[in-house]
């Protein structure tokens, strides 16, 4: 059995019309996306799951309770009726797609049953700035891997300028174990960080607040259906294992970093918190956006037989293009708009989601539902195209000029860092990530 990527189908007709006046306007949410998170509805209440459509949230409780959804997709809606996403995303492909269809007929105009939907009114689909959202997941375990090739390339030149990319890099998904309990929603302010740096002039390290903190530009994915204590997931299978993806900043602190991170690797440079988009973005809303995996360069190793998949290889890839945009204090007391410090996408990654998936259970290691992954920062090959400012300011030494005339090589107290993402392709309707933001406080 080898991997069928999901096909596109009539969920994602860019002539449907939805009742859901603003999907038509919305960046991110029209009818064609549909992503899954947990929100708490106006004036308060239990948190449930619920899809984003324009400026709106879609409650499944309630159209569960309205008998709006029947058969898998009301198993798929009564698995997430719970404060967490979990029991839906171990559920796997099959009830999340019936939700979608049964989900997009009810929101379109000329939908079977849009009639009683639209009769239930705000109680079904509430106003989203009147509700708050929530980790879509609990998150039992967080790995990051290293998959952007030229970031890996960049900041292997900057810690090793002999040596940037060690010869594993071309055969092994490299990763680690990050830190769960400090993943935070957008939005959450972020406290800067402390630690020990050690300067380079200094005989001895001293402790205190990072003074090179610094993003990184990064996809998350959410694990679905998880796999047993020493069982490996084929990468034939690897897509059905995958729930969906989000946008996520893996801030880090360079001088924290470059003092303690060998000889284990990432520590507390980088577990102090980590934020991701609310959105689960899904992989039948990005069907129309999968590409093949950019070829390897001429003289690169072909991946192990356990990493190598026809159709990963030819469907497995993304074509999702993402911006980081940094807005200061002064900028926004001055009513400018935030800068966009850079572009990138996510096919500038060494390997598909599916072969970092794959790679992790290659042991053993039981993966779970809600599990996150994050693919590496995902630079791209020219300067303003950079996942993090170490790489955009070449390790801190040719500062960026934001239009207030002031200069950041990393980040300064009350900087905000908006990550976005959205993908586009001809005869379709483009979709978003909605943001992840943060700001940075003392
Ligand atoms: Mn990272």
């Amino acid at each position: 059995m080898t991997f069928r990527p999901a096909a596109t189908d009539s969920t994602h007709e860019p002539t449907l019309r939805c009742w859901v006046e603003s999907a038509h306007r919305h960046p991110d949410f029209p009818i064609q996306n549909l992503p899954l998170g947990v929100f708490v509805p106006p004036g308060g209440g239990v948190p449930r799951g619920g899809i984003a459509i324009g400026d709106r949230i879609l409650d499944l409780a309630v159209a569960l309770s309205g008998g709006l959804l029947y058969g898998l997709a009301a198993d798929a809606a009564r698995a997430a009726s719970g404060p967490t996403l979990n029991p839906l995303l171990a559920l796997g492909p099959a009830p999340r797609r019936a939700l979608r269809e049964q989900v997009s007929s009810l929101l379109q105009v000329a939908g079977e049953q849009s009639g009683h939907a639209r009769s239930l009114g705000d109680r079904l689909v509430p106003d989203a700035k009147e509700c708050s959202l929530l980790l879509p997941a609990a998150i039992g375990d967080y790995t990051d891997f290293y998959a952007g090739i030229h970031h890996a390339v960049n900041v292997g030149r900057l810690f090793r300028p002999d040596n940037p990319l060690l010869p594993n890099y071309k055969y092994v998904p490299i990763g680690y174990h990050g830190r769960a309990s400090s993943i935070r929603l957008s939005g959450t302010p972020l406290k800067r960080p402390s630690g020990q740096t050690k300067p380079p002039d200094a005989d001895g390290p001293v402790f205190g607040p990072s003074r090179r903190l610094d993003i990184e530009l990064e996809i998350g994915i959410w694990v679905g259906p998880g796999n047993a204590l020493g069982n490996a997931v084929p990468i034939s299978e690897a897509h059905d294992h995958i729930a969906g993806f989000c946008l996520l900043n893996d801030w880090s602190a360079r001088d924290l970093q470059a003092w303690e991170y060998q000889p284990l690797g990432p520590f507390l440079a980088k577990n102090f918190m980590s934020t991701v988009s609310p959105w689960i973005i899904t992989p039948e809303a990005l069907a129309p956006f999968r590409v093949a995996q950019p070829a390897r360069p001429e003289g690169d190793p072909r991946p192990l037989p356990y990493l190598w998949d026809e159709t990963d290889q030819a469907a497995g890839a993304f074509d999702i293009n993402l911006e980081v945009l940094l807005s200061s204090e002064k900028m926004r007391e001055q009513g400018i708009a935030p800068m966009r410090i850079s572009a990138s996408n996510m096919r500038h990654l060494y390997w598909t989601a599916a072969q970092m998936l794959t790679h992790h259970a290659s042991n053993g290691c039981n993966l779970q539902s809600g599990d996150l992954l994050g693919t590496g920062t995902i630079s791209g090959p020219t300067r303003d195209s950079m996942g993090s400012l170490l790489e955009a300011t070449e390790g801190g030494k040719v500062p960026l000029v934001l239009p207030t005339a002031e200069k950041r090589t990393f980040l300064e107290n009350g900087d905000e860092i908006i990550l976005r993402g959205s993908a586009a392709r001809d005869g379709f309707v483009p979709i978003g990530f909605g943001d992840c933001r943060g700001s940075v406080v003392p």
